[in-house]
């Protein structure tokens, strides 16, 4: 059982092992011809829970040859240019290339004494970012788990500087596209039910700073206290960036920590066209950025920035077995003294290999690819009859929805679209999402493969086109 053991003395069961395991998966991704076979629960269920675990195989190739058939045969592959559902990016090889070194080496970034370098290369990463950001001289961060996890730490330290000890008097101003990971950090940060003031959008589902000015003087009238405000740079159903400079204006007004959450537009911060777009986040207190959304980094990535670095000692505590006190004053680099984990992966390495291997403009120039995609898309849906969709792109989404000619009861409407999107998707020809605008369903695209082309977004449509009136047919023979 040693030779399992990672050491110097197998290094060469390492190699073999781990290139059989790339090997796998190499031939899986030349071949996949549909981002998803369309295995349903019922018949992947049973392969799983067939698998005794305490029964070993004590192979790998025949374990590989198991994970084939209950994993890497019918997962969804998210390279395939028809996958077009959440926000998943294809990957950059670089960075799985990181991510090979940095699980094999394992340092473990919350001290200095468990990481060294690692801790110094995301250091670099943070500074990049915040430099990219505008965010000034005092900018510090800490990579998280995801956005969510950023949105909580930001949202912490924003409660924090709001030095106030009644926590039901704390309000958060979010759009009501925002995340809702805003509303679940409220809840596990104290904040009473109606903490969260959603605030409406325009009709380009974008936040309204009209509103956004009645609900801040709203609250001053009443005593409660405007802890942030959350402006979404990139609406996770429409990437609606809200209108930053002038909620910076009211943030400044209020006294409101301003929080942008750019987990999916952060993919600008290397655009070579469109930076302009988020132009006004270089005023934010805290930034969310998740780089395995729009940077094409492997999950996990991501981090939290701010504008103040003294901000993250409200996330410091000091344990005499990890990161005495003392060591602050020997000025030991321990980044757990800014992160919510202790023990955390070195994710920031795969961004590193990434611009050390491709450059930002690289990733950017992705980034603008799948933007203009969804710009022709959008051109595509509004000349369609059979389709109506929502708003034009500022990122990389399409929500739409199918509307037959002769169908006028929505509910009917919805009932179709619900159809299309599930018959696609045990089809596996293609996979999308849905979401609801005004209450009603709606189909949603998110292009982040720059491997998709005008063709597949056709193609994809006359597929939902086909499922939905194929439904409509069948239900109008059942009713007759
Ligand atoms: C995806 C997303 C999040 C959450 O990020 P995770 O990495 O999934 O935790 C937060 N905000 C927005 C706008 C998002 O799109």
């Amino acid at each position: 059982m040693r030779s399992h053991l990672l050491n110097d003395t197998t290094a060469e069961h390492y190699r073999s092992s781990v290139t059989l395991g790339v090997e796998r998966v190499a031939a899986r991704i030349a071949t996949t011809e549909r981002p998803f076979t369309g295995v349903t629960v019922d018949a992947l269920s049973p392969r799983v829970d067939g698998i005794d675990l305490d029964r070993p195989l004590y192979d790998t190739t025949a374990a590989l040859d198991e994970l084939e058939d209950v994993y890497l045969r019918d997962a969804v592959y998210f390279h395939h240019p028809r996958y077009l559902a959440h926000l998943n990016c294809p990957v950059v090889i670089p960075a799985v290339l990181g991510e090979a070194v940095l699980c094999a080496v394992n340092s473990s970034l919350d001290t200095w004494d468990q990481s060294a370098g690692g801790t110094l290369i995301e250091r670099k990463l943070i500074d990049w970012t915040t430099a990219r950001i505008g965010l000034g001289p005092a900018a510090d961060g800490v990579f998280t788990s995801g956005g969510s996890q950023s949105n909580l730490q930001a949202l912490l330290l924003a409660r924090e500087e709001s030095k106030t000890e009644d926590l039901g008097k704390l309000r958060v101003f979010a759009s009501e596209a925002g995340h809702f990971s805003v509303q679940k950090s409220a809840k596990l940060l104290g904040l009473g039910p109606d903490a969260v003031v959603s605030i409406p959008v325009d009709h380009d589902k974008r936040m309204q700073t009209v509103a956004l000015a009645r609900e801040l003087e709203r609250c001053a009238e009443q005593g409660l206290v405007p802890m942030a405000v959350v402006a979404t740079a990139g609406t996770t159903d429409f990437g609606s960036i809200d209108p930053l400079p002038g909620i910076a204006e009211l943030c400044a007004r209020y006294g409101a920590w301003m929080h942008v959450d750019a987990a999916y537009g952060c993919g600008l911060l290397a655009s070579l066209r469109h930076r302009d777009r988020i132009a006004g986040i270089e005023r934010a207190d805290s930034v969310t950025v998740d780089y395995h959304k729009s940077f094409f980094q492997p999950v996990s990535s991501s981090a939290v920035l701010v504008r103040d670095a003294a901000t993250l000692r409200h996330a410091t505590y000091h344990a005499e077995y990890l990161n005495p006190r003392r060591m602050v004053e020997e000025r030991i680099p321990n980044q757990v003294d800014k992160s919510l984990q202790t023990t955390r992966r070195f994710d920031a390495l795969k961004l590193w290999m990434t611009l050390r291997v491709m450059g930002a403009d690289g990733i950017g120039q992705l980034f603008d690819e799948v933007c203009e995609l969804a710009a022709e898309g959008w051109r595509l849906l509004a000349a369609d009859p059979r389709f109506d969709v929502v708003v034009e792109p500022s990122l990389s989404t399409l929500v739409f929805r199918y509307i037959p000619a002769a169908v006028t009861d929505p509910a009917h409407i919805d009932r179709a679209n619900l159809y299309a999107r599930k018959a696609l998707f045990a089809s596996g020809d293609a996979v999308v999402a849905g979401t609801k605008v005004g209450g009603r369903h709606y189909l949603k695209f998110t292009l982040l493969n720059p491997e998709t082309t005008t063709r597949d977004i056709t193609a994809v449509l006359d597929l939902i086109a086909g499922h939905a009136e194929q439904y409509l047919g069948e239900s109008l023979d059942r009713a007759s």
